[in-house]
């Protein structure tokens, strides 16, 4: 099996997608290509991560346009760019 470092990752990218992290690479003054990869992560995961507006805790986007608080339980749903509580449990 083959594990998921982001060496392999770069690898994997076709040469357009190389020039464009090279590119991103001078851009945000990075060492490696490497190190642009793990940034390009970081905001991933950062675009993933929703603010429930019910607790403030952070929730699980569970598809394009909800998530649910796995803090207060609240389900989310994405309505004009907000995340609004549809479901609120006891
Ligand atoms: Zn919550």
């Amino acid at each position: 099996m083959s594990d998921q470092s982001t060496d392999k990752m770069w690898l994997s990218l076709t040469n357009d997608e190389q020039e464009a992290v090279s590119a991103l690479q001078q851009e945000m003054g990075l060492d490696s290509p490497d190190a642009v990869m793990h940034a390009l992560l970081r905001q991933a995961a950062q675009r993933a991560l929703v603010v429930c507006p019910s607790c403030g805790h952070s929730a699980r986007k569970t598809a394009d346009d909800a998530a649910s608080c796995a803090e207060c339980m609240s389900v989310l749903h994405l309505s004009d760019g907000l995340w609004q509580v549809i479901t609120l449990q006891p």
